[in-house]
């Protein structure tokens, strides 16, 4: 599947999420930093420019904790502490920030045409305990059809480079039970997690068909300086974002 073309170079969009029916994509290096504190005016300013270039009205954005709250916003701004966030309010945008975390990006219809939308931080400590899988419940239950769900996996670390320690693979079994070894790759000390396979796997047992799931597969620690990455650049990374949101007018089939 080919990513499409946008007006702003730092700007890309995801073929499950096609412009014309979505306004959901992501950034990378050459965009606006998203390092700011995300309760300071400079962070409220570099989502202004991402709402604006993806074609929506306004946007929410959270302070990332690493867990496995998710919460449901109807207004703009800092909705609190979270790693995920969904709505179904028409041009509200929802916004992760990331330098190597994925980014997973989930959106459905409703019969009646109206849609529900949201995005998880999928860090390692997150995705074990099953946000993005939680994600997915939340936005069945609030009545899209299932058949209609889409997902996207943004740039992260991937099963390239994304190196754990035993204690990572001991907490996932001991949350995930022992059938999520499969998802680690390598002995003793030194484990590769593959997270994009994770989210992937939660994605499924949640509902989403697999064809209507797209990963970027861009590693961002190995994949020079197009993505900010923490691990190759530690705390000098900036960050960049996904958003993903559904107006009205602009996104109607
Ligand atoms: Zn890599």
């Amino acid at each position: 599947m080919i990513e499409g073309p946008t007006k702003n170079s730092w700007l890309h969009t995801s073929p499950v999420f096609p412009p014309g029916e979505w306004s959901a994509g992501w950034t990378d290096s050459g965009g606006p930093d998203f390092s700011p504190d995300p309760a300071s005016t400079s962070q409220a300013s570099v989502v202004t420019e991402l709402v604006e270039a993806i074609g929506l009205e306004k946007a929410a954005w959270a302070k990332q904790v690493h867990g496995a709250t998710i919460v449901r916003v109807s207004r703009p701004g800092l909705a609190g502490e979270a790693d995920g966030l969904w709505t179904d309010i028409p041009g509200l945008g929802v916004i992760g920030r990331s330098a190597d975390c994925p980014l997973v990006l989930v959106g459905g219809k409703r019969r009646d045409g109206s849609r529900v939308w949201g995005f998880t931080h999928a860090s390692w400590r997150s995705t074990i305990q099953g946000i993005t899988g939680k994600l997915v419940g939340l936005i069945t239950d609030a009545g899209t059809d299932p058949t209609t769900l889409t997902a996207t996996i943004c740039p992260s670390a991937g099963p390239c480079c994304y190196e754990v320690g035993p204690e990572v693979l001991e907490a996932a079994v001991t949350l995930l039970g022992s059938e999520v070894r499969k998802f680690f790759h390598g002995a003793g000390t030194r484990w590769i997690l593959d997270l994009w396979a994770l989210n992937t796997a939660q994605l499924t047992a949640a509902g989403v068909s697999p064809g209507s799931i797209h990963i970027a597969g861009k590693c961002t620690i190995c994949g020079g300086s197009r993505y900010p990455s923490y691990r190759r650049d530690g705390a000098d990374a900036g960050r960049f974002a996904a958003i993903i949101g559904w107006n009205q007018l602009r996104n109607s089939p």
